[in-house]
């Protein structure tokens, strides 16, 4: 499989909208899970968006009223399926993504990048993260490795 950027998932979405949603539709329904509006929304505006958003910009970027705690749940319950992964770059930052579509299987486990001017956080699902022999005795159970930086956007800012 390609391992394409979020960009290249944000062209598929603006070219071939009900086609994509078709298969988040079928994707849920793959899972054994209901196809609710939330669900349903709450994918689109983490696709629409060009990198990962935390759970108070996914609220700015709702057309209507959306009780936080409804927001957060939904949020846990599509990452405990796989259809979003979460990034946790601290204590007060956590973002999300829509993991690629085409590979169900695939992770929060590449690189990401965060930006100390903005908070933003960027996949880098190019960049997958080495396996790492570790002395004995130590057992990994999930690996993150997030780049300190500054972005793009802030970098052409100012
Ligand atoms: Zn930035
Ligand atoms: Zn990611």
């Amino acid at each position: 499989m390609q391992h394409c950027c979020i960009y290249y998932k944000r062209c598929i979405f603006v070219n071939l909208n009900s086609r994509i949603l078709m298969s988040i539709e079928e994707l849920l329904k793959l899972k054994g899970v209901r196809s609710t509006g939330i669900r349903l929304k709450l994918i689109q505006v983490l696709m629409n968006s060009e990198y990962p958003l935390q759970q108070k910009e996914i609220e700015e970027r709702w057309d209507e009223h959306i009780d936080r705690v409804t927001l957060y749940r939904n949020l846990k319950f599509l990452t405990s399926i796989g259809i979003i992964h979460k990034i946790e770059v601290s204590e007060f930052i956590t973002s999300y993504n829509v993991n690629n579509l085409d590979d169900a299987e695939e992770s929060s486990e590449h690189l990401h990048f965060h930006c100390v001017d903005c908070d933003k956080v960027i996949c880098m699902p190019q960049h997958t993260i080495d396996e790492y022999k570790l002395p004995e005795g130590f057992m990994p159970a999930n690996k993150k490795l997030i780049i300190d930086g500054t972005c793009k956007w802030c970098n052409t800012n100012g």
